[in-house]
């Protein structure tokens, strides 16, 4: 049965304030509270600053969080934490910390399953299921935050690259940016945060418009039209040269080098006529091509390159004169989904900003 309090982190700082106001509390202590939150407690109990009967008063209409954490999986050594979460309403998504030693990331999910159904992905293999609320994404980084803070770290960097398509669920990826960069609750810049597409270009011209510069990475993995109408199968509504334009259009416009994501499949993707194809159409333009060698997914008829195939191409596409680098596989025993782990891409953009 679902708990029919609402989770704290759904409400704005206008309700928070309206909610606060009627229980005859000061505005300041809507501060109080997201810095509590931001700090990782659990319970409204732990907010120490608070007066005892507000505790009780917070606890008794709201909860601390709507998600459930259902399995954790470690890798790397513990560098790597995957958690499963469930959502109200029973589906479930994964969220992945990875821990370098200048920087903590999160690969976070924004919808239950995915509409796209790219042939190589795990996601995109089960049922649609929803898209989740600005407020669940949120819970991810406030979760995240937690766990990260008892280690005496803290989150650094945030990429979209979890499960589901973040422009398919375009207003609450939006907003959940807008919270994570609140430097009353997260506080993460918006040049930290990737936001990784199959290509909407309406959303990404959309999201050009809404003045976060967050960096934009494009899933591209095939240059010519035919074969992403297979690979990436919203190719057939969104042209891949369409696709470049408003990418780089967003590029110009946030100042932010766009990513361009290949993963690699062994003969389908890997050739010197992919390697051409892909110079043609990022050659001269500002932008940084990552290598992503395919993570084997069950029930696929798709195969990773051996190591001297992705060398040879990354030098293939080197020689088209693009920027490009081959993605850790950082994550992999915690398996695939969120096991994409772009580190890589917030390694890059850093290197720009
Ligand atoms: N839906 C968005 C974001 C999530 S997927 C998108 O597609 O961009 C994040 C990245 O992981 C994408 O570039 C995706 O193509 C890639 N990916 C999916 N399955 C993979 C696999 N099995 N191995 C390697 N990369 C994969
Ligand atoms: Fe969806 Fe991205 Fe997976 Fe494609 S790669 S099915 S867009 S999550």
């Amino acid at each position: 049965m679902i708990d029919p309090r609402p989770p704290i982190a759904s409400l704005s700082a206008a309700d928070l304030d309206a909610w606060l106001t009627e229980h005859g509390a000061p505005a300041f202590r809507r501060k109080q509270v997201w810095g509590w939150l931001a700090r990782g407690a659990t319970s409204f109990d732990a907010m120490r600053e608070l007066p005892k009967p507000l505790r009780v008063a917070m606890e008794g209409d709201f909860r601390a969080t709507s998600l459930r954490p259902i399995a954790v999986a470690q890798a790397d050594d513990g560098l790597t934490t995957k958690t499963l979460f469930e959502l109200d309403g029973g589906h479930s998504v994964e969220a992945v910390v990875m821990r370098y030693a200048d920087r903590s990331t999160l690969c976070i999910s924004t919808q239950a399953g995915c509409p796209i159904g790219c042939p190589f992905c795990a996601t995109g293999k089960f049922p649609f299921g929803r898209n989740l609320k600005a407020y669940e994404i949120v819970e991810q980084a406030v979760d995240a935050q937690r766990v990260l803070a008892a280690e005496g770290r803290r989150l650094s960097h945030v990429v979209f690259m979890g499960m589901g398509e973040p422009m398919a669920n375009y207003r609450a990826v939006v907003d959940s940016v807008r919270r994570l960069a609140d430097p009353e609750l997260l506080g993460i810049s918006p040049r930290r945060i990737v936001v990784s597409t199959s290509g909407l270009i309406p959303r990404i011209e959309q999201l050009a418009e809404e003045k976060i510069p967050v960096t934009l990475a494009i899933s591209l993995h095939a240059a010519r039209d035919e074969l992403r109408d297979v690979l990436v199968p919203i190719n057939r509504k969104y042209p891949v040269r369409d696709l470049v334009d408003a990418a780089q259009a967003y590029g110009a416009r946030s100042g932010r080098r766009v990513s361009y994501e290949w993963v690699m499949l062994a003969g389908v993707n890997d050739t010197e006529r992919d390697a051409k194809e892909l110079g043609a159409l990022l050659k001269r333009k500002l932008a940084h091509v990552n290598l992503i060698p395919f993570n084997p997914v069950d029930d696929t008829p798709y195969h990773a390159p051996d190591r001297a195939s992705i060398r040879a191409f990354k030098l293939m596409v080197e020689a088209q004169g693009l920027n490009v680098t081959v993605r850790d596989t950082r994550g992999r025993e915690a398996e695939a989904a969120c096991g994409q782990l772009h580190e890589r891409v917030m390694r890059n953009s850093a290197a720009v900003s």
